[in-house]
């Protein structure tokens, strides 16, 4: 069963002071999951997943010299800070029954390393490795890692029947590895896909987010609509022109909401967001950047005033706009301008109009009054000239007060 095939990694040093003491106190402990997939790629590895033998509290007590924390023990998972890194130690486990396709009803330990690659949800996460072993590879992991390619572990039917976000999961991987998913584990999905709405909406939500951040969303996307897994989880298709712009704009999570969304109007958008379980800001600033992108910008002062309802954000609806041909190219060099765009930018506040003896409804009509002159000009935003601009137009505002 077990193949030392001569590979050899260079781990780091806090991982194998974790490895060899595990393996000093008759424990055998592997490099698992999406950190041993990133080292076969040549990839820096974000963090560290063991898997060992051994049962929660033995870890527990091997490690008791250094700071534990108790992540997860009824799932079998502790971590432990190894100079100054966290590293997930998890026991090798076998799931229990599946319900409802979501997560195991139980789970239980095992001492079979095998049994624990088993129930792992794709070949390419479902190695092991250490120094001992070499790698352990017993579903052709490597040979689809090498070929590109996303296929479940076992018949996929069952796989995707046990825990319906593993689908969701496929897609995310094809789009962060810029993999293809093998043909029946993808004709899996389509047959399946509508047992996803049996899984909570945050943890859907979460691999959507992952799936359209990443470097490869084109293809993901594509297989989303065509699995039909968008129709389950937006209610829709993704239409092909916001599928082509998801990777022309930055890859933070407004960005690529906005992107995605596009076709929608602003409220629709949200409406979206809001069954999706987003965040309130996610939210509010996609429908606003959705909305903005949606209108042409002709120069300096229009974008001093998307920067002025839209903030920082403002840069991400430009953007959206010259990708959706509504306005040219050239008006993102105004993005980063920075003459002043909201009313507490300006010289003078509401007590310096209050001073002048306005009050009321006149003392936000002449703030946005001044506002408006000093996008027009900048040059006016200074104390003296502004006071003086309010003092020309005195006559307007005093029916208001
Ligand atoms: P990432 O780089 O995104 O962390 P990862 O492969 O480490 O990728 P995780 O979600 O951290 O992904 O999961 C760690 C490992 O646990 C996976 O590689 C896989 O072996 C296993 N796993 C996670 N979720 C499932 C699941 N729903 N079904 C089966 N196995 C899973
Ligand atoms: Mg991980």
């Amino acid at each position: 069963m077990r193949e030392n095939n001569g590979y050899k990694f260079n781990i780091p040093s806090y991982v194998d002071l974790i490895m060899s003491r595990l393996d000093s106190c008759g424990e055998s402990a592997y490099i698992v999951g999406g950190s041993l997939r990133d080292m076969l790629m040549g990839r820096e590895p974000h963090d560290f997943d063991l898997a060992v033998s051994a049962e929660p509290a033995r870890v527990c007590e091997i490690f008791s010299d250094m700071r534990v924390i108790k992540t997860g023990i009824a799932h079998g998972t502790v971590t432990v800070i190894s100079e100054g890194h966290p590293v997930e130690i998890t026991t090798f486990r076998v799931d229990g029954d599946y319900l409802d396709m979501r997560r195991p009803e139980s789970v239980s330990f095992t001492r079979r390393i095998e049994d624990d690659l088993a129930r792992r949800d794709f070949t390419v996460n479902a190695m092991a490795y250490n120094g001992r072993d070499g790698l352990i590879d017993l579903f052709s992991g490597l040979s689809d890692l090498n070929s590109g390619i996303i296929r479940t572990v076992g018949d996929p039917r069952e796989r995707f029947s046990e825990d319906a976000l593993r689908m969701m999961r496929a897609l995310r991987f094809s789009a962060q590895l810029g993999f293809e998913i093998e043909r029946g584990t993808f004709e899996a999905i389509s047959l399946l896909s509508e047992s996803l709405d049996r899984i909570a909406r945050e943890r859907i939500f979460s691999e959507l987010l992952r799936l359209i951040c990443s470097p490869s969303p084109v293809r993901a996307l594509e297989l989303f609509n065509e699995s039909g897994v968008a129709e389950r989880v937006l209610s829709c298709r993704v239409e092909d022109f916001a599928i082509a712009l998801v990777p022309l704009v930055e890859s933070d999570d407004i960005s690529r909401l906005s992107a995605l969304l596009c076709s929608f109007d602003g409220e629709r958008a949200r409406d979206i967001l809001t069954s999706l379980k987003a965040s309130g800001r996610q939210r509010a600033v996609v429908c606003a950047v959705i909305d903005a992108s949606k209108r042409s910008y002709l120069g300096r002062e229009d974008v001093a005033r998307l920067r002025g309802s839209l903030g920082a954000d403002a840069k991400i609806a430009l953007r959206l706009s010259v990708l959706l041909g509504r306005s040219e190219e050239s008006i993102l060099a105004f993005a980063d301008d920075n003459t002043p765009c909201s009313i507490k930018e300006l010289a003078i506040g509401g007590e310096d109009i209050i001073a002048l003896g306005y009050g009321g409804r006149a003392i936000g009509a002449a703030l946005a009054f001044l506002l408006d002159a000093v996008i027009r000009d900048p040059s006016l935003n200074t104390r003296e000239r502004l006071l003086s601009l309010l003092r020309t137009r005195e006559d307007i505002w005093k029916d208001l007060t």
